[in-house]
């Protein structure tokens, strides 16, 4: 594996597309991130326009200019891939098609989504209606490079992909169709009961994902501290270190062999000054191993 010095490992944080998506990356350069993650439209609507010619060419410069890699497009709130109701299933599968189309106009490296809530059904039937909705798509995903990654959730209500074995069970009934992959996001597992206080907590959890879904299939990680406590099933992120994860989670990630190089985009509460803050620790991490 190349070594990549600390100063290119890709940091960044979920930035602000207010006034146009290429803002999303100027932002990120402000507070020294090397990758950034951004909506590609209003997350709490369901209509949204494709972009248009001027966009996408303002966004290609910026792109350029401030050379930030591997984009990641958070995908809409109200998608639900896994819903017991067909209407909302509907919905939630042309929504989706519609933002491969976006990260396929910006030429994203990643589309991030949560993998869906069971509602009235069960997570056994709900897993099921995300393999089916994800095996529709496969057209749609061929029509560009975007990877789509399944991100770890905390259980919070009946979202289903708060245990690994979710995770695996999707991932193995799709990766052969389409570029699938996970994200996992570390306040989402710790609050779903997967261990992250310690170095020796973090190793048995990164083996543990080893075992059950693979390493191969982890392509980023949102860092987040946790509000609440291990197993709490309760998603609410706070700053590194000021959680009940703590930081020597984020030291761990930044330094062992097996994380280092993914892709981290920040998601903390409290915005761009801390982020930058946030940036530089992550960063000194990693290169203080490195003399
Ligand atoms: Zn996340
Ligand atoms: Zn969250």
């Amino acid at each position: 594996m190349a070594h990549i010095r600390a100063e290119d490992l890709l940091i960044g944080a979920h930035t602000s597309a207010a006034g146009g998506a290429y803002r999303a990356l100027l932002e990120g350069k402000e507070i020294g991130a090397t990758t950034i993650q951004f909506f590609t439209a209003n997350q709490k609507r369901w209509q949204n326009k494709p972009l248009d010619e001027a966009a996408i060419d303002k966004w290609k410069e910026t792109l350029a200019e401030t050379r930030i890699q591997k984009v990641m497009s958070h995908d809409s709130y109200l998608i639900n891939l896994g819903a017991p109701n067909p209407e909302n299933l509907e919905k939630s599968r042309a929504a989706f098609k519609e933002e491969l189309h976006r990260c396929h106009q910006l030429e994203l490296t990643f589309l991030n989504f949560h993998p869906g809530s069971a509602l009235e059904s069960t997570p056994e039937q709900c897993l099921d209606t995300i393999v089916e909705s994800l095996l529709l798509m496969e057209k749609a995903v061929a029509n560009g490079s975007t990877r789509i990654l399944l991100e770890a959730t905390a259980g919070q209500g009946s979202s289903v992909g708060y245990r690994f074995e979710h995770l695996a069970y999707i991932i193995d009934k799709v990766h052969t169709r389409l570029p699938i992959g996970v994200c996992i996001d570390t306040c989402h597992i710790f609050a779903a009961g997967y261990d992250l206080c310690t170095d020796i907590a973090c190793d048995a959890t990164l083996k543990e994902f080893d075992k059950v879904v693979g390493l191969k299939h982890l392509y980023a990680f949102h860092l987040n501290d946790s509000m609440k406590g291990l197993g709490s099933r309760v998603d609410r992120h706070a700053s590194l270190g000021k959680g009940m994860i703590g930081l020597e989670c984020f030291r761990f990630l930044m330094t062992d062999p097996r994380t280092r190089n993914i892709p981290k985009y920040l998601e903390t509460p409290e915005g761009p000054s801390v982020w930058k803050e946030e940036i530089a620790l992550l960063r000194g991490y990693a290169s203080k191993m490195e003399k």
